[in-house]
C-alpha cells in the first residue's frame, strides 16, 4: 500500500536513472532527514548512507556550520553574477583557496553548476582553443568505455555507458571510446596489472595514430572510474597514459567530480595516481553537496589562450546564470576550510584500512567475484562463478537485489549492474564503517538464498 506522499511523487516526477514503468508500480522512497552519516526515511526508518547520497556528502547530513555559512550569506547577499566582469567575495575566495590546493599548477577557475556542465565546459573550451591556436582540425576528444563525466549533450557523449546514449542519439560525433581500465574484467589469462597498463596504453596510441594526432585535442578520464562499477586503476596506468598525451600534444582532462576533495586519501585523486592533468573538473565535494556547485581548473597555458581569443571575438561567449554563486561559493569555502581544520584528508586515511580490510573480506562471500577499493571508495563485483568471473545474465538484477536487501538491514549502497558501491560520507567512524559493513553482509547472505531459490546458482 503507497503512502499519500508516494502516490504523490508518483503523479508528479519524472527521477533520474530510474526505471519509470517499476516507479509506477513501487513508488519512491522518500527521505525526510539527516544527520551524521545517517538518513531516515518518511517512515522513521534509519539508514547508513553508504553513497554519501551520490558520492558527495563528504561532512554528512547536518553540519551546522555549513547551514550556518548558507544562511548567513542568504542574508548578506543571496545572489549576484559574474557575467560581464562583475565579482563576489565568496567566489574570489573559492578560486584562491583552489588554486592553493589543485593537485597541478592552476592558473584560473571557472564555475558551474554541475558536474555534467563543467565537463561540457571543458570539450567547448578544447574546442575554442584549438580554434584559437589554428588548428581547427584538432578537435576529437578520446575518452573511456565505462567512464561517467555526465548527461548533458557534450558530457554524456564523453559518457562511456550504453544507457547514457541508447536513443538520445549519442555520443556526438568527435568523441571516441577507448578501453576501460579494469583488469578484473579485461585482462587476458595471465596479464599483470603493469601488461594490461602497457597495452591499453598502446591501444590508445594506436586510435591516435589511426584517427590522425593532428585530430585529436583531448583526453579525459576519471581518476578513479564511478559510475562505471567504482574501478580503480592497474598498477602503472596513468604513468603510460600521460607519456602517450604528451608525445601527441593531446590535453589530459581530469575529471575529479567524484574523487575531489579526500576520497582517495589524498586531496585529489590526480595526486593519489599521477595524472599529469591540464585542466581538472570538480563538484560534489566541493561543497559536501550542500549547494550545486562545479569549477573547472585550467592551467595558464589554456588560460591564456582564452584570453587571446576572446580579444579577438569581443567576449568569451560562455557561463551561466549561477556561475560563482555567492552562496555556493560561501559554502565550499568554508566545506574547504573545514576539511583542511578538520584533517579530513588524515581522516580518511586513518579510517581507510578499516574500509578496505572490510570491502576486501567480502571478496570471500561465495556471490562477490572482486572486491576493489582506494580511501573510501569502493566496490563489490557480483558474479554467478567465481572461478570462471562468469556474470550473472543482467535481466536477473541480483546487484539491486543486494541493495533492496542492504535498504532491508537499514543501508543505502548502489547498484550500478552487478557491481555494488560504497563511498559513504568522509566523516564515517571506525565504528559505524563496520555496522555498515555488518549490515550489506548480512544483506549478500540473503542475496544469495534469493539467488538459489531462483536456481541462478547452484543449490
Ligand atoms: N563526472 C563524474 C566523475 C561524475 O561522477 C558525475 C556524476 O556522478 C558527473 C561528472 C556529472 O555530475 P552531475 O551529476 O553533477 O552533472
Amino acid at each position: 500500500m503507497l503512502s499519500n506522499l508516494a502516490v504523490r511523487d508518483i503523479e508528479t516526477l519524472v527521477h533520474p536513472y530510474t526505471n519509470l514503468a517499476t516507479h509506477r508500480q513501487v513508488g519512491p522512497l522518500v527521505i525526510e532527514s539527516g544527520k551524521g552519516v545517517f538518513v531516515t526515511d518518511s517512515s522513521g526508518k534509519d539508514y547508513i548512507e553508504g553513497m554519501a547520497g551520490l558520492w558527495c556528502t563528504a561532512l554528512g547530513f547536518s553540519n551546522q556550520e555549513l547551514i550556518e555559512t548558507a544562511y548567513e550569506q542568504m542574508k548578506k547577499l543571496p545572489f549576484t553574477h559574474i557575467f560581464g566582469g562583475r565579482s563576489n567575495d565568496p567566489a574570489i575566495e573559492l578560486a584562491e583557496k583552489l588554486k592553493e590546493i589543485a593537485p597541478v599548477p592552476i592558473s584560473k577557475v571557472f564555475y558551474g553548476a554541475s558536474g555534467s556542465d563543467a565537463n561540457d565546459t571543458q570539450v567547448k573550451m578544447v574546442w575554442y582553443m584549438n580554434n584559437a591556436l589554428g588548428r581547427p582540425q584538432k578537435k576529437k576528444i578520446i575518452s573511456r568505455l565505462k567512464g561517467y563525466h555526465g548527461v548533458t549533450v557534450a558530457s554524456a557523449s564523453l559518457t562511456g555507458l550504453p544507457n547514457n546514449h541508447i536513443d538520445f542519439d549519442l555520443p556526438l560525433p568527435g568523441i571516441l571510446h577507448t578501453s576501460c581500465a579494469h583488469h578484473y574484467r579485461f585482462s587476458e589469462p595471465g596479464e599483470t596489472e603493469l601488461d594490461f597498463s602497457s597495452r591499453l596504453a598502446a591501444e590508445l596510441e594506436e586510435m591516435i595514430l589511426r584517427e590522425g594526432p593532428d585530430t585529436v585535442a583531448a583526453f579525459i578520464a576519471e581518476p578513479v572510474m564511478g559510475a562505471g562499477g567504482a574501478i580503480t586503476p592497474p598498477d602503472g596506468y596513468f604513468e603510460k597514459i600521460n607519456v602517450i598525451l604528451a608525445k601527441y600534444d593531446i590535453l589530459f582532462i581530469a575529471d575529479e567530480v567524484i574523487t575531489g576533495f579526500g576520497r582517495t586519501g589524498e586531496m585529489f585523486g590526480t595526486t593519489t595516481y599521477g595524472l599529469n592533468a591540464d585542466t581538472i573538473s570538480c563538484a560534489k565535494q566541493i561543497t559536501s553537496a550542500y549547494f550545486p556547485l562545479s569549477a573547472v581548473m585550467m592551467n595558464e597555458r589554456v588560460y591564456e589562450v582564452l584570453v587571446d581569443q576572446s580579444r579577438k571575438i569581443g567576449t568569451f561567449g560562455h557561463g551561466n546564470t549561477y556561475a560563482g554563486h555567492p552562496v555556493g561559493c560561501a559554502i565550499a569555502v568554508k566545506t574547504l576550510e573545514i576539511y583542511q581544520r578538520d584533517k579530513i584528508v588524515e581522516h580518511v586515511r586513518s579510517v581507510a584500512p578499516t574500509f578496505l580490510r572490510r570491502l576486501h573480506k567480502l571478496a570471500e562471500h561465495p556471490l562477490v567475484g572482486e572486491a576493489r577499493g582506494v580511501g573510501l571508495i569502493g566496490a563489490v563485483e557480483l558474479v554467478q562463478d567465481k572461478l570462471t568471473r562468469g556474470s550473472f545474465e543482467g535481466k536477473k538484477g541480483v546487484g539491486p537485489k543486494s541493495v533492496s536487501f542492504a535498504l532491508e538491514e537499514g543501508l543505502i549502497v548502489r547498484a550500478m549492474g552487478d557491481r555494488v558501491a560504497f563511498c559513504p560520507p568522509m566523516i564515517i567512524t571506525e565504528a559505524e564503517l563496520e555496522e555498515m559493513f555488518d549490515r550489506y553482509e548480512r544483506a549478500l547472505n540473503k542475496t544469495l538464498n534469493w539467488a538459489k531459490g531462483e536456481g541462478l546458482l547452484a543449490a
